[in-house]
């Protein structure tokens, strides 16, 4: 069974204090703690391991690569991809989607094409296609939600039209924790001839993500968001896709022969990994995947869901509170407002608590507007969260709403 106690065990910063308090930490959507294997894997590789891949004939070079290369068949495993030639390694969800808006556009945009975001999108899954706006001249169309903060699905299928290619969205809200029907919207696009890519920056963390199941074109996730290190992310693409697709960046690794006159590229997925990779980063992901993998993505997503409902309750019979996002089975983030305490000043005083949410726009500037504020608080959930936390949390609100 899934014990709280053990598996936060295997996150050494939980046992630090903040201000001679145990520290709260409610800012996972941001990014999550690394467990010891993670780190320990990394420290291991670069002690004992260490020398750049693919290109050397000698032990080491052979070994990082070999590290190298199961990760990708390890991040193929858990995503269910047809192949692991449909992994690209990035640096996270935000290059993932800027390969994609510049690639893609390249290969099947024209002028007047048209991508349909929704209004809940992260800037990153914004403002790569205002770029290739520019560029090419593409529509971008803008996909409404209703005012629990759902996909309104009715509007959705009424944007489509022939000029349609390719729909964008998040798997999950970052700021709302609304799980999007992304199988049901990849049918309909499907339908009408586009292509979708899903975001899942704030699932693959949280529940089993199957790409062929829910049908998707395109996948971005980052590694830092499910307990990796920094700096590696993952796109996933359907083969057929990333085959037309024309690279991304150029330089080595990516190239089957280069002269002055032509260069002819590397077979998939090198085609999109220009330099050297962070293969250290691409194996520490991969004992990441295996640390959630054996704990039970399944286990990981009943714990969250109970604490995210649990939460939604009892923050819910603080006077004065205002939530964001009611949609049922919404994951792990409770974005908040309470009176008119402004959002910064109720994340400082949270946080001389001990307790650390996240105060702002949380990247998502369009969805502020849409749900008329400045800014909100986003208190955040993790795998190694407990209900004590939330009540830690829920306490804390109290007794800043009382100082105002
Ligand atoms: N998309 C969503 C839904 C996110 O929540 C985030 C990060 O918060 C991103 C994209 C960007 O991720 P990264 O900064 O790791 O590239």
């Amino acid at each position: 069974m899934y014990d709280i106690d053990t598996v936060r065990q295997d996150f050494p910063i939980l046992a630090r204090e903040v201000y001679g308090r145990p520290l709260v930490y409610l800012d996972n959507a941001a990014t999550t703690q690394k467990p010891r294997e993670v780190v320990e894997a990394m420290v291991q590789e670069y002690y004992e391991v260490n020398a750049n891949v693919h290109r050397g004939v000698h032990y080491l070079s052979q070994q990082a690569t070999d590290l190298h290369e199961e990760a990708r068949r390890t991040v193929a495993r858990f995503i269910h991809a047809a192949s692991e030639a449909e992994v690209v390694f990035t640096r996270g969800t935000t290059e993932s989607l800027n390969l994609v808006a510049d690639a893609y556009s390249r290969a099947f945009l024209h002028e007047g094409d048209e991508v349909l975001i929704s209004v809940m999108e992260h800037h990153s899954n914004i403002v790569p296609w205002q770029l290739a706006r520019e560029r090419m001249g593409l529509v971008i169309k803008v996909i409404p939600m209703t005012d629990e903060g759902e996909m309104d699905l009715q509007a959705y299928e009424q944007l489509f039209t022939p000029r349609t290619k390719l729909v964008c969205v998040a798997h999950v809200s970052n700021v709302l924790g609304t799980v999007n029907p992304v199988r049901k919207m990849a049918d309909i696009a499907h339908e009408h001839g586009a292509h979708i890519l899903v975001d899942g920056a704030q699932s693959v963390p949280h529940f089993s993500v199957d790409v062929q199941e829910i049908g998707c074109d395109f996948l971005t996730f980052s590694g830092h968001k499910v307990y990796g290190p920094t700096g590696i992310g993952v796109l996933y693409g359907r083969e057929a896709l990333l085959e037309r697709m024309p690279p991304y960046q150029g330089g080595g690794e990516m190239i089957a022969r280069v002269s002055f006159e032509h260069t002819t590229y590397e077979r998939l997925p090198f085609k999109f990994e220009a330099g050297t990779p962070d293969y250290v980063g691409t194996h520490a992901l991969a004992v990441a995947l295996d640390y959630v993998s054996r704990l039970g993505m399944d286990h990981i997503h009943h714990h969250e869901q109970a604490l995210t409902q649990y939460a939604m309750e009892q923050m819910a019979a603080i006077p004065g509170m205002h939530l964001y996002g009611t949609a049922p089975g919404k994951d792990a983030v409770v974005a908040f407002n309470v009176g008119d305490i402004h959002p910064l000043d109720l994340g400082t005083l949270l946080d001389r608590l001990g307790i650390a949410i996240r105060t702002g726009h949380h990247c998502a500037q369009p969805l502020m507007q849409r749900c008329g504020v400045e800014g909100m608080a986003r208190a955040s959930f993790a795998l190694y969260t407990t209900r004590a936390e939330v009540d830690a949390l829920v306490q804390g609100i109290d007794r800043v709403r009382k100082m105002f």
